[in-house]
């Protein structure tokens, strides 16, 4: 497994690791984003939204599920399934139909897909340091690994 595990200072350090991943994002690419609440994940998301070309806010999509954007002609998904209470939501909106060959998604509280939501390339865990995070980020692809591959 590849794995790459920095400690992430502040929230700008958050927002440009996110940067620095993005510049090698191209989908099909599934993320997942596990960590508590605080943790970063929406920051994270910020910081690969907007280096991938998104020139306005990232709101955080946890009242509804999924904020999509359309950048270059490519669709970008950020997911927050925090509270999500039961399968059928998920049924409801389709949420199979947004992992596609031309889809960058990024998914906080992953663990609520209820196995509806396509595998992980990446699996990114946050957590809390004191004021300051650690993140490990895991290549679970061959995917995956390019990115982390590029980590220093
Ligand atoms: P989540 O989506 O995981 O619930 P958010 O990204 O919405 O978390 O919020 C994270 C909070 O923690 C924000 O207030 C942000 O300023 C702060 N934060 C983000 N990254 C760091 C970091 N590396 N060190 C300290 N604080 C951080
Ligand atoms: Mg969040």
């Amino acid at each position: 497994m590849t794995q790459f595990v920095t400690l992430l200072e502040d929230e700008a350090a958050t927002v440009a690791l996110g940067k620095q991943m993005a510049g090698a994002m191209t989908p099909p690419l599934t993320v997942y984003l596990n960590g508590d609440l605080g943790a970063g994940k929406t920051t994270f998301s910020r910081g690969v939204i907007q280096h991938l070309g998104h020139q306005g806010a990232v709101k955080s999509p946890t009242y509804a599920l999924v904020e999509s954007y359309e950048i270059k002609g490519i669709d970008v998904f950020h997911f927050d399934l925090y509270r999500v209470a039961d399968p059928e939501e998920l049924e409801f909106m389709g949420i199979r139909d947004y992992f596609t060959p031309n889809s960058i998604c990024l998914v906080e509280w992953p663990e609520n897909g209820c196995g509806l939501i396509a595998e992980a390339d990446l699996q990114i865990y946050i957590s809390y340091k004191g004021e300051q995070r650690q993140i490990s980020i895991e290549a679970t692809t061959e995917l995956g690994q390019k990115l982390v591959s590029k980590l220093k």
